[in-house]
């Protein structure tokens, strides 16, 4: 069946029910067609013509990308679950708190409820929410195409702003990372213009444990200020084995910007963008260390 939908450019819209299948098509179509999930960035990307697909491949029926599972120290999530499903599960609360702390932040109810996790990945955004939070996560990506399978940490999804390291024909089908014991600490902090509906200034996600008093296994990511979401790993291994005093944080917080600042380069908004993201990261820092104290 073929659509024109007001001011977007005609293409054809298929719906297969096997991943089999959507693979098929996906290889058929020789690099001229999309896979659509929620739609709440293809969308504007079909409007204003910065995507002009032969044919759309609704990936939302396929089993294979749906749900949420735990087994054998894994939690897996399926593509296609919304940022509302990841939010509200019980099991992503409990082993990987830091994501559904994102995913509850993201845009609005209504974007929540057709946003995908796999959508947010694959639009690699340098904003988007779920990143920095899959980032502390290790999360790794399992690929498949007619042809190949392969896993994928979620680092090497992204290629460079608004283009992801996906083939083609590939679909994202789940995402996976080892759950969190359950005395991680974690935070998720972000910042934008406006309570809602606005995409993240800067974000960030960590996570550590404590172990004799000091910070052990201390992962960070920073959102919206790095062309690609990354880990900052000299921040990792400044505050690694020690013990979280306020001057020690306060020196990392000035390694968090000098960090940012010697990838990113100067821009006009590092001056805007150096402190407060130094203040963001010390007021998740506290947020943390109180969970750590509270799970004593
Ligand atoms: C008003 C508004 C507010 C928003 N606020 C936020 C916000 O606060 N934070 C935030 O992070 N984002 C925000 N977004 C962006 C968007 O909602 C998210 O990125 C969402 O998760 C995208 O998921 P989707 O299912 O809608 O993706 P789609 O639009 O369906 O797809 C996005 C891209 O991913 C590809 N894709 C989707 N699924 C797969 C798959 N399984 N395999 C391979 N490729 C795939 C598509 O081909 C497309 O290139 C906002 C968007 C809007 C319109």
């Amino acid at each position: 069946m073929t659509y024109c939908v007001d001011m977007i450019l005609p293409f054809d819209y298929q719906t297969p029910k096997t991943l089999k299948e959507a693979c098929r098509l996906l290889g058929e179509a020789k690099g001229k067609a999309k896979v659509i999930a929620g739609g709440t960035d293809l969308v504007i990307r079909l409007r204003n013509e910065e995507e002009k697909p032969d044919l759309l491949v609704d990936v939302t029926c396929l089993e294979e990308l749906k749900g949420i599972e735990e087994s054998d120290g894994t939690l897996s999530i399926g593509a296609t679950v919304t940022h509302s499903e990841i939010s509200d599960s019980s099991i992503v609360k409990r082993y990987g708190s830091v994501l559904a702390k994102a995913a509850s932040q993201i845009g609005s109810p209504q974007i929540r409820n057709l946003g995908t996790i796999g959508g947010n990945i694959i639009n690699a955004s340098p904003a988007a929410d779920t990143l920095p939070a899959l980032m502390v996560l290790n999360a790794v990506g399992r690929v498949v195409s007619s042809e190949s399978e392969r896993e994928v940490p979620v680092r090497q999804l992204l290629e460079s702003p608004y283009k992801s390291a996906l083939k083609p024909d590939e679909l994202l089908v789940r995402i996976q990372f080892k759950k969190l014991s359950q005395d991680t600490c974690c935070s998720f902090h972000r910042l934008a213009r406006r309570e809602a509906m606005a995409i993240a200034r800067m974000s960030l996600a960590l996570l550590f444990r404590m172990r004799d008093g000091n910070i052990s296994d201390f992962r960070f990511s920073p959102g919206a200020v790095l062309p690609v979401p990354d880990r900052l790993e000299e921040v990792e291994t400044f505050l690694e084995g020690r013990s979280p005093e306020e001057d020690l944080l306060r020196a990392a917080a000035c390694k968090v910007s000098e960090a940012i600042v010697k990838r990113s380069g100067i821009r006009p908004s590092t001056s805007y963008k150096a402190p407060v993201i130094e203040a963001l990261f010390l007021r998740a820092m506290r947020e943390a260390m109180q969970q750590c104290q509270s799970n004593k």
